[in-house]
């Protein structure tokens, strides 16, 4: 009945992460997937850490950030409350703040070039931590967007392993905004499988599901769990 699905619907941060966790597993073993190997990156950018606590509370402790500074401010006190938190940077980095992604971050989901690649080897050996790592891949060849082109990527990811001796766990993208992104997440499988990578992230607030669908084992999700941004 209409009344009761609108008073089913979710009102806050705790009640939609379980809906969207809900749907993550519903996804999954509609795929005859593992709902375990769908990690949910709750994508916390622009909100403050008061917006953050309630999804801290409720157990989760996977988010995603995407600039090294603001992270920088919201995410050191929050992880003195919280050690076991996992921060994942899925916004694009420049080199210059490598050593800072490093020593805040769990993952890094956008390596993209080799100036990027050689300045987290540095790091990773300097500060002997070993932040998983995904390569971002433009897949819609879109001028304005960070990553890695279809045709140069596995150059690159061979590059990574060869001659930066980075350790990388998969691939990450962001499909154009105005495509159906199912052609987009089964290119990055693709991709990730002729490369031996078992890691893909990929899927948002709006395709998640979609995502799962095509192996997406990182789903990175804001809205629909914090609200809309500013
Ligand atoms: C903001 C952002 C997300 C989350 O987007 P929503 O539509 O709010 O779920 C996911 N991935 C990246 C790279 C982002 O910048």
């Amino acid at each position: 009945m209409l009344k009761a699905v609108k008073g089913d619907r979710p009102k806050n941060t705790a009640e939609r992460l379980d809906f969207i966790r809900a749907e993550i597993r519903k996804a999954a073993l509609g795929n005859a997937r593992d709902p375990a190997n769908v990690t949910l990156v709750a994508v916390s950018k622009t909100f403050p850490a008061e917006a953050i606590l309630p999804a801290l509370e409720a157990g989760h402790r996977v988010f995603g950030e995407n600039r090294v500074q603001e992270a920088k401010a919201k995410w050191p006190a929050l992880r003195a409350r919280f050690p076991d938190l996992e921060l994942h940077l899925i916004g694009p980095l420049q080199s210059n703040k490598a050593r800072e992604a490093v020593e805040l971050f769990d993952a890094i989901h956008t390596v993209d070039r080799p100036k990027i690649a050689m300045a987290l080897a540095e790091e990773i050996a300097r500060q002997g931590k070993r932040p998983r790592l995904f390569v971002e891949v433009n897949t819609g060849g879109e001028e304005q967007k960070a990553g890695v082109l279809p045709e140069t990527v596995d150059a690159f990811i061979h590059a990574c392993r060869e001659q930066h001796r980075l350790a990388i766990e998969g691939l990450m993208c962001i499909p154009p905004f105005d495509e159906p992104p199912a052609t987009h997440f089964a290119l990055l499988q693709k991709i990730a499988r002729r490369n031996g990578l078992s890691g893909l992230s990929m899927g948002m607030s709006a395709d998640f599901q979609r995502a799962i669908a095509f192996g997406a084992t990182h789903v990175r999700v804001g809205s629909a769990i914090f609200g809309t941004r500013d």
